[in-house]
């Protein structure tokens, strides 16, 4: 058993009966029981408001409430909270109709025997608990029952989210099966359009999808296809030159009301894909493979659960951001065998340095972060300053890694909540400013973000005040950088980037700006600008004949989480006249995993009105992948990070396979950012990336000079130079 202290909530008006209550219950510590105490009704519903109370034991005579009426009230408001009656042995009937609605049991204010008292508690307890969850089992089941029952709705969404050939057979009158549906993806298993097996008998589909060598295997699909059994074979087949693994799996058919088969359905399933992806997928989800760290989503969900804990009790905790100092050139000089058992040596000597009770996860390359739950009472600072101080020395000790006997060192970040930061978000993110703060420093140190933050502020001030200004004054400008579509052979896109010409500080680059326009709110009036600008350069492609062209926009997530984004967006569309088709709206990951039910909302507006969105810098958020699949998104922009090293680092080529693949299989183009050099460009173009974006093809351009490159045949003439 737990021994969670379990909080009893007793509303009661005679001052006596809660001491003598008390005094059995609570005094008593190996009970796990805190008896608090409310003199009213009133007080009493404000006290379980804070959601901490497990059970409640009311007395139904209240100076503000009486009779049934006071246990119906607290019940419909806090139906997870146990209650227990408290009676005179006068009205047991009225207990007895407090228990016919539902609550839990009741108690006769005369007796005191604690035994009776723990035992009806506790039973109270795990009684009322049990209740909610078959509740909610309830609730769920005949929910999805529903859905089942409703077959074509069914039958659509089998189709829509399974990356594989869809079909489904109709039985004949001859008991013949003919092919009534299949998807577009059969053209990926044979090389021939779904159209050419649509209302055509079995055995063109079976010529064309089963081995020919096995024809034992042909007779047997026949029999279970119009027998409407189940049936499934794996095997590999040899098609456009690539090796690919295929598992046809048939469900069992649908039976009519008079017994017969009226429809079977199945799918093709290309495995190659899915198997590769379930591996980097459950690399994503849950253990670091080189470590066996928890990886970050854990230590994410892990961080919220303590942030909530640490709320109601008022304690505090810390995260810690270690980057390990010069890993570059030890991967550079050594190797990334080298590198890799560094990386691990690290991982497990951070391990031994901190409590059991610390988290530690990797986020990529010699990058680590660790959770301190508990640093007591008061922000206490100390605490976790004298751990970064003992993870240092501990890298005092040289590294024994094969024959090499390496030396490192590492800059430590600290961020604590509340103060540093109440959400795991923004701790992670202030851990890791104060942890570059401190490379920038010297190395080999810590820092702590809140004095990092007073050392910066002079000069978010004077950025701050000169910001406020630029709008009016004129001074920023947008450019365009071209979006390459290997595909196509030519430019389909542009993604619009903001530029700041500061009067005396020269060209202030967005990553300094941006996030001082977020903490102040003037992201709306700059963010307006920018796609007022944007759009209304859309329309002059339009006008030059670049119809097809698309603008991305990047959005903030200040300006994605505003409540009137979406009638900002048309507003502005509407005054500028543009077909909302021609807009892309560029959100990053933790954007959009921040507030998941409101932001899915968002998306289906902004997409319902025409608009495209994509994911930028994929791949460095927390976002699960599954999460993808429930949000309205067509493009996925894999992190320059990862392209910078593609041709270098395993890892980063594995990962872009990664995402090609599962953006593929999820109908989602794929755009690289931050291709520098044409090896990058063979190599994400053989992964099967759809466009590329960086320096090679272009960099960001005003947008006079954009329409020589939209012309036909210009972009090859540009891709041909640099061969
Ligand atoms: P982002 O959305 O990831 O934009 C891509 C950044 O990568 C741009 O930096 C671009 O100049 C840079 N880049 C493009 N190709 C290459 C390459 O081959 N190599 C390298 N090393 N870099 C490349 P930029 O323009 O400095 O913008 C930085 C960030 O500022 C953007 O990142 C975006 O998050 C933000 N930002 C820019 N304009 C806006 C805007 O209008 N609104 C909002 N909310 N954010 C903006
Ligand atoms: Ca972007
Ligand atoms: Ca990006």
């Amino acid at each position: 058993m737990e021994n969670k202290t379990q909080k009893i909530l007793v509303i009661e008006d005679d001052p006596n009966y809660f001491v003598l209550l008390n005094e059995r219950l609570s005094q008593d510590h190996s009970l796990g029981f805190e008896l608090i105490r409310s003199k009213q009704m009133q007080s009493g519903l404000e006290r379980l408001r804070e959601g901490d109370i497990d059970a409640v034991l009311l007395d139904l005579t209240l100076p503000d409430s009486q009779g049934l009426q006071s246990f119906l009230t607290v019940h419909q408001a806090f139906p997870t909270v146990a209650v227990i009656i408290l009676t005179g042995s006068d009205d047991d009937e009225l207990a007895s109709q407090a228990i016919a609605q539902g609550a839990q049991d009741y108690l006769l204010k005369g007796s005191f025997d604690r035994d009776l008292l723990v035992k009806s508690i506790r039973y109270s307890i795990s009684r009322n608990q049990i209740q909610a969850q078959l509740q909610k089992y309830y609730i769920e089941t005949e929910a999805s029952k529903r859905a089942l029952q409703d077959r074509s709705e069914r039958f659509r969404s089998l189709v829509s989210n399974i990356p594989g050939a869809v079909y489904r057979f109709t039985v004949g009158i001859h008991g013949e099966g003919i092919v009534e549906f299949i998807s577009d993806m059969i053209q990926e298993v044979t090389g021939e359009p779904a159209e050419s097996f649509m209302g055509k008998d079995l055995s063109h589909y079976q010529d064309l999808i089963l081995p020919q060598d096995l024809p034992m295997v042909k007779e047997a699909f026949s029999k279970a296809a119009v027998r409407g059994e189940s049936f499934g074979i794996d095997y590999r087949i040899r098609h456009r030159g690539g090796d690919f693994r295929w598992v046809h799996d048939q469900g069992r058919g649908m039976k009519s009301p008079t017994g017969k088969i009226s429809y079977v359905d199945g799918v093709i399933f290309d495995i190659t894909e899915r198997t590769k992806e379930k591996e980097r997928f459950n690399q994503l989800v849950s253990y670091d493979a080189l470590t066996g760290l928890p990886n970050r989503e854990l230590f994410v969900d892990r961080l919220n659960q303590v942030l909530t804990q640490n709320q109601r009790k008022k304690e505090s905790c810390a995260v810690l951001v270690l980057d390990l100092d010069h890993f570059k050139r030890i991967n550079d000089t050594l190797g990334h065998v080298v590198g890799d058992q560094l990386i691990k040596a690290v991982s497990v000597r951070i391990l031994k340095t901190v409590y059991n009770t610390d988290t530690v996860t990797r986020i990529s390359g010699g990058n680590f972060m660790v959770l301190l739950p508990n640093l007591g009472e008061h922000e206490n600072a100390e605490n976790a300053e004298n751990v970064a101080n003992k993870i240092m020395m501990a890298f005092k000790a040289p590294f024994h890694i094969d024959e090499h006997e390496l030396f490192t060192t590492c800059s430590i970040g600290i961020a604590i909540a509340p103060g540093d930061g109440a959400t795991s978000e923004v701790l992670m993110k202030n851990a890791d400013a104060a942890m570059h703060l401190s490379k920038e420093r010297g190395k080999d140190r810590y820092q702590l973000f809140s004095s990092a933050i007073t050392n910066n502020s002079f000069e978010k001030l004077v950025l701050e005040n000169s910001l406020r200004r630029a709008l009016e004054r004129k001074e920023f400008k947008l450019y365009y950088q071209p979006q390459f579509d290997l595909r196509a052979g030519k430019v389909t896109g542009v993604e619009a980037l903001i530029r700041w010409q500061h009067p005396e500080l020269g060209f202030v680059p967005p990553m300094e700006f941006i996030p001082i326009a977020e903490d102040t709110g003037l992201i709306h009036a700059i963010g307006e600008w920018v796609l007022q600008t944007a759009c209304e350069q859309k329309m002059a492609w339009n006008k030059m004949g670049f119809t097809d062209l698309k603008v991305a926009v990047n959005l903030s997530a200040r300006q994605f989480h505003y409540a009137n984004l979406v009638d900002l967006i048309t507003g502005v569309l509407k005054k500028v006249g543009l077909d909302p088709r021609g807009l892309e709206l560029e959100l990053t990951e933790s954007t959009l995993m921040d507030r998941l039910e409101e932001t899915n909302a968002t998306l289906h507006k902004l997409k319902e009105a025409g608009m495209s969105i994509s994911i930028d810098d994929f791949g460095t958020g927390y976002s699960s992948l599954m999460y993808l699949k429930t949000f309205p998104i067509d493009t996925i922009k894999i992190d320059k990070s990862f392209v910078q090293d593609v041709t270098t680092d395993a890892d980063d080529s594995a990962i872009t396979q990664a995402i090609i693949s599962m953006a593929h299989s999820l109908k989602l183009d794929v755009v690289a950012e931050g291709v520098e050099t044409l090896p990058q460009l063979e190599l994400l173009r053989a992964q099967g990336c759809d466009i590329i974006q960086g320096y090679l093809f272009s960099k960001p351009i005003p947008a006079a000079d954009i329409a020589p490159l939209l012309a036909d045949g210009a972009a090859k003439k540009v891709l041909s130079g640099m061969k």
